[in-house]
């Protein structure tokens, strides 16, 4: 999806496409995340593990550079257009 949006940006054609990139892979890595949090059962939870500054770092990803719902707005307006 990156690639495509990428190729689809070079050849001046982008329209959804890094919305859908964008939204994707910031939903994905946030179910990534917590599933590595449950893996490491109660010390997954705990400050000073890598998994817990991973999990609290990718849920920003949902939120700064359009949040997940302006992403769905983007995609929706355009695939409507
Ligand atoms: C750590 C951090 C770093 C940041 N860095 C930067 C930066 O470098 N530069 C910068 O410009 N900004 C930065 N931001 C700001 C970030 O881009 C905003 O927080 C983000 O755009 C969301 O805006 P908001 O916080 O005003 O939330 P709001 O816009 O108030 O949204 C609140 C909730 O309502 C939802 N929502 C809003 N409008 C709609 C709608 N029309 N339909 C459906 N749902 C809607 C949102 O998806 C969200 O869930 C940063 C934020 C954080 C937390």
């Amino acid at each position: 999806m990156v690639l495509e949006a990428a190729r689809a940006h070079d050849a001046g054609e982008d329209r959804h496409e890094p919305s859908c990139a964008k939204y994707f892979c910031s939903e994905m890595v946030g179910r990534v995340a917590d599933r590595a949090v449950q893996v490491y059962g109660g010390m997954g939870y705990m400050r000073g593990v890598a998994v817990e500054r991973f999990y609290r770092d990718v849920r920003l990803f949902r939120i700064y550079e359009g949040t997940s719902q302006i992403q769905q707005l983007a995609i929706a307006r355009d695939l409507l257009r």
